[in-house]
């Protein structure tokens, strides 16, 4: 079992989905783990549902932690920081799940000398299948890094990427599940239309999308051509592709991934 201490300031869904995916993959212990709550509420909720410890005082969690992880809103950065910058541990490791926030800026809430590390996961780290991107900043070694990524890869995949591309990954892997939860709820839709009953046409449109994600990643094969594979000539798979084209679907997903992007920059 693990040994370091990992301190979570906030309780919102990201954090549960970390501790939660993290409890599960047995990463780490129950008594190694904090989180920190706005409410008396929420924090006895989370004691109750992951038999972690909880406070109201975010300073007393970021006292415990090795690892601090910050999964408040993008907006509550300065006031969180400044509230619990004088109660971290000397070398603590600062990670931020929140988009938009960068390393510089964090540096000036802290120190140039503090170890951060900007992170971008997302909700299906609650099912084990989350997909986290990193980036550290120098302060952190090899070991520290390779810790974190492995933190992350108990519930879902890494990639460590340079800062420059961050501002980009929320579109890409940050939000997307909510555009896949749209697409199956669309295709459930047309199955209902159809006469298929609703939970069936929940289950067929989600392992289908689940086949497809996996087929790509287990073949290596271009999309495009395990498009082309299930397009039988003159068959009934090419008109729907058709008429996906013709009402623009990629790029409609494109134009969305940018207005998701310009959000984030709005926000920084
Ligand atoms: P959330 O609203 O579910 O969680 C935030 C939690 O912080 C809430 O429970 C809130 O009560 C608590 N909080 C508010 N002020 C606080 C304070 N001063 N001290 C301690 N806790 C406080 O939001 P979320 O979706 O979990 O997002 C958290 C972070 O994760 C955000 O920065 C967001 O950008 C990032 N993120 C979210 C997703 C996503 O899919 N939801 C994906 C990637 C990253």
């Amino acid at each position: 079992m693990n040994k370091k201490t990992i301190s979570f300031i906030g309780s919102g869904k990201m954090a549960q989905a970390i501790f939660g995916g993290m409890l599960k993959a047995g990463f780490t212990s129950h008594e190694a783990l904090i989180a920190s709550a706005k409410t008396a509420a929420t924090a006895e909720m989370v004691t109750k549902k992951y038999e972690i410890k909880t406070t109201t005082d975010n300073r007393v969690a970021a006292s415990y932690g090795d690892i601090v992880v910050l999964a408040v809103k993008p907006y509550l950065h300065t006031e969180v920081l400044n509230e619990i910058k004088e109660s971290l541990k000397e070398d603590a490791i600062i990670v931020t799940i929140a988009a938009g926030v960068d390393i510089s800026y964090m540096q000036e809430q802290l120190s140039m000398s503090s170890k951060i590390i900007r992170t971008m996961p997302n909700t299906p780290s609650l099912v084990g299948e989350g997909m986290t991107v990193i980036c550290p900043n120098k302060n952190i070694t090899e070991e520290e890094l390779q810790y974190t990524v492995d933190l992350f890869s108990s519930f879902g995949k890494v990639e460590v990427m340079e800062e420059r591309l961050m501002d980009a990954i929320p579109a890409i892997s940050g939000s997307s599940p909510a555009y896949a939860f749209l697409f199956i709820e669309a295709l459930a839709d047309g199955g209902v239309r159809s006469g298929i009953p609703r939970e069936t046409s929940y289950r067929l449109a989600a392992q289908s999308l689940l086949g497809a994600a996996k087929m790509v990643l287990e073949t290596g094969k271009h999309p495009g051509i395990l498009k082309d594979e299930v397009c039988t000539p003159g068959g009934t798979t090419i008109e729907a592709i058709a008429t996906l084209e013709q009402l623009q679907f990629r790029g409609t997903i494109m134009a969305a991934m940018d207005n998701c992007t310009r959000k984030n920059k709005e926000l920084q």
